[in-house]
């Protein structure tokens, strides 16, 4: 395995698991800092692979190859949350440095422990169950009303993982589906369908000292379970309900013993006297799209928020720059390769000079995050315009 080269005067190592285009875009900041980065990728034309110089190819499950990369390197983070407990536990007692620690990990990597965790600290969720048996889901629907949500806890993304069932005939088909051992073994999580006016997230950063900065709420916008834009601050949100929703962020981040960032996406809802409010649906912690907004919209972004967070530097000022920042996913399209990508963004360069483009390097896959696209303006429908004509110009979809 090819080590990291050490930078000279004692800056250290951060090694990330998995090479997506999250620790891709911790490369950025790193370089930056001055501090060293290296990615265990899964292969070598991994998005971060490609651009960090220490980038070792092996399986994020394997102990062996997890435990080498690790005791190179002076902290380890995550690019994702699905490295196996075990291999957690194995590195925390073999003294290497992890955050966020798998204590704290344990409540994004499984939904039903988060919602059962959550629901201990008080903070407003969904009506939910575990539901084992069949008759455990029928209960659940007959009691708060079909249809219903069902997750599978581990493993979902970008709304794979997630069904809507009109009835328990419908979830087992779904259960069918998606295959064996069916999820109802380990229990399934089941959700009443809130009736949500939009989507929220809380992003906040935390260190092991304890220091913690939250962003401004943002409003997040999903297209068929893939999170498409984020609006910077979330439009016209009520001051109280950004407050408390803040506060149930540092909450959270603070009890679960969070490290790094954490996103808490939630859905603002209708309270029972009609006043703005929130649950929270689910927890991720790493860099979270939902901040890639901070990257150019804040002054400072996400990734060199969670360096600094996993490494207990003190925290930078999350504050934005601009009134509004909206942040256009660019989702793989009708441009069939990257030098296509190219030429397009050469043309969104030259129309709009103050959009700024992001793309990771990745394989365009019809659906496929591959980038985004980044606009600060003092008008918010000006800037929605913007981020989304570029993204639709380099996803193929418009030709103009
Ligand atoms: P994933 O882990 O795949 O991102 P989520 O739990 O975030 O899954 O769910 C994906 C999307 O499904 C959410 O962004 C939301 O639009 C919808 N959704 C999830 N849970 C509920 C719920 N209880 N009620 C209504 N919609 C939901």
């Amino acid at each position: 395995m090819s080590q990291p080269k050490r930078a000279p005067g004692g800056f250290p190592v951060v090694g990330v698991v998995g090479g997506g285009q999250l620790a891709r875009m911790m490369q950025g900041p790193a370089v930056e800092l001055g501090i060293q980065l290296t990615v265990l990728a899964e292969t070598d034309t991994a998005a971060a692979a490609l651009v960090v110089p220490s980038s070792p190819v092996g399986e994020h499950t394997d102990l062996d190859t997890v435990l080498a990369f690790a005791r190179e390197c002076d902290v380890v983070t995550f690019d994702h949350e699905h490295v196996p407990a075990h291999v957690l536990e194995a590195l925390e007692d073999d003294g290497v440095t992890i955050h966020p620690t798998r204590a704290a990990l344990h409540f994004a990597q499984d939904k039903l422990a988060m919602r059962e965790r959550l629901s201990g600290l008080g903070i407003a969720c969904p009506r939910w169950a575990r539901a084992t048996t069949a008759e455990e889901v029928t209960a659940f629907g007959d009691e708060i009303g079909w249809p219903v949500i069902a997750k599978t806890p581990r493993g979902g993304y970008d709304g794979k993982g997630v069904a809507l069932a009109g009835s328990a005939d419908d979830l087992a088909d779904w259960i069918a589906r998606i295959g064996e051992p069916g999820p109802l073994e380990g229990g399934l999580l089941l959700e009443e369908k809130v009736d949500f006016v939009r989507e929220l997230a809380v992003l906040i950063a935390r260190s092991p000292s304890g220091q913690a900065a939250a962003w401004p709420v943002v409003e997040t916008v999903q297209t068929d379970g893939i999170c498409t834009e984020v609006l910077a601050p979330a439009p016209g949100l009520d001051p109280h309900l950004a407050s408390v929703a803040t506060e149930a962020g540092l909450r959270i981040a603070g009890e679960l013993g969070v490290t790094g960032v954490l996103a808490v996406e939630m859905f603002e809802v209708r309270g029972g006297s009609g006043e703005a409010a929130y649950v929270v649906n689910e927890l991720a912690m790493r860099p979270h799209n939902s901040g890639h907004w901070s990257m150019d919209g804040a002054v400072t972004g996400q990734f060199e928020q969670h360096l600094r967070a996993v490494l207990d530097l003190p925290l930078g000022d999350p504050r934005p720059r601009a009134p509004w920042t909206v942040m256009a996913n660019v989702l793989g399209g009708d441009l069939p390769e990257h030098e296509e990508l190219y030429s397009a963004y050469r043309h969104i360069m030259a129309r709009d000079p103050g959009a700024k483009v992001h793309v990771y390097g990745k394989g365009v896959r019809p659906g496929r995050k591959i980038g985004h696209v980044n606009v600060s303006a003092t008008d918010l429908g000006a800037a929605r315009e913007r981020a989304g004509h570029a993204a639709d110009y380099l996803r193929g979809v418009i030709t103009e």
